[in-house]
């Protein structure tokens, strides 16, 4: 990974905001900035330094680890280091992630260092550049992607009646684990009959009845990146009302692939996948957004829903998932990862979308 280029263009974003330093302490924003994947550590960027702390339990990971800054152990709060030397400073104005700060973190920075300091508050300013994935991670997420593709297939073949949702959620996780997986990037989802008519019923001790829908949502992490695939199958034989509520979440799940291209605003590709099941008579059962972006995180920007007037550019990662939800019935939902491509989109996930019965 090239955390030295990653550093300097976001060190360039800082001097495009005004901000003399900033201090960075979200995980997964310090594993993208210089590596790090310990739980506590903090990356001060400061007037053209770059320093990150950490405590004595994580010296070996930081020594093997850090990129692009100095390394200093802290005896105490990382915080109280990296604000004495912000304080050395006659005046700055230095930015922290307000997304990921508490109210009482925020105060105690105040008290921390002298009036001249200014503290200010970033939304999003890593996660921007982060929403554009280089070609390392386009590789990464790939075989990540690839990985969920076949623990899933793994998952497929213990579904029968009879069998728990948790031991169907068990098998892929174990096969996961096998094929050299970081570990899952959520709770698997495995929602058979009635309970798949609930968008996230993570996998409970309910036997897989004789009939029905199964929707399965699983997720790998691969070197730190996720996976997040959905497929629905069904139990027995589909009556004709259900392969139509089936072919419509899969047109509309076809329609927002189609939609995805640079320039696209992400509520346009909403919009495409949304009036399928509109048309289909359905829409109101489709009960949230049409996808989400992927990387290091499982939820990452853009957000693909109304309103959201966040353009696509190549390089972005992201999800297709529509789905419905039909109380005490079932649901469907059927999800693939798509990267943008300068001339349009290009779909990851390798795993067919034919209603499967079994
Ligand atoms: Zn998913
Ligand atoms: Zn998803």
């Amino acid at each position: 990974m090239d955390h030295l280029s990653r550093l300097k263009k976001f060190e360039r974003t800082l001097i495009d905001h005004d901000l003399d330093g900033f201090v960075v302490t979200h995980p997964a924003n310090l594993r993208y900035l210089c590596g790090y994947t310990g739980s506590n550590g903090l990356l001060l960027l400061l007037a053209g330094r770059r320093v990150f702390f950490t405590d004595g339990r994580y010296i070996q990971q930081a020594r093997e680890e850090v990129q692009g800054a100095r390394l200093v152990i802290a005896k105490g709060p990382l915080l109280n280091d990296a604000a004495k030397l912000i304080g050395k400073l006659s005046s700055a104005a230095v930015g922290f992630e307000a997304d990921y700060t508490t109210v009482a973190a925020a105060e105690q920075m105040r008290k921390l260092v002298h009036r001249k300091i200014d503290w200010k508050p970033a939304t999003g300013l890593i996660m921007r550049q982060r929403m554009i994935k280089d070609a390392e991670e386009l590789r990464i997420i790939t075989n990540a992607v690839k990985l969920g593709a076949g623990v899933y297939k793994e998952a497929l073949k213990v579904i029968r009646p009879g069998v728990r949702e948790s031991e169907v959620a068990g098998r892929l996780e174990y096969a996961a684990r096998q094929a050299g997986a970081d570990g899952m990037s959520f709770e698997t989802i495995v929602a058979a009959g009635k309970r798949a008519a609930l968008p996230h019923g993570r996998a409970s001790g309910q036997p897989i009845p004789g009939r029905g829908f199964v929707v399965v949502d699983s997720g790998v992490i691969l070197r730190g990146y996720c996976s997040d695939m959905t497929r629905t199958v069904h139990m027995g034989r589909v009556s004709r009302e259900r392969r139509r509520w089936y072919e419509a979440v899969l047109e509309a799940q076809l329609a927002g692939l189609a939609a995805v291209a640079p320039g696209k605003t992400a509520a346009e590709v909403d919009q495409a996948a949304r009036q399928v099941l509109r048309n289909a008579g359905l829409d109101r059962y489709f009960t949230h957004s049409t996808g989400h972006g992927v990387g290091l995180e499982i939820h990452e920007p853009p957000r693909l829903a109304k309103l959201q007037t966040e353009r696509l550019e190549p390089g972005m990662v992201i999800t297709i998932e529509p789905g419905i939800y039909v109380p005490g019935k079932g649901g469907i939902r059927i999800e693939d990862m798509v990267v943008v491509t300068g001339g349009g989109s290009q779909v990851l996930t390798p795993v067919t979308k034919e209603l499967v019965e079994i």
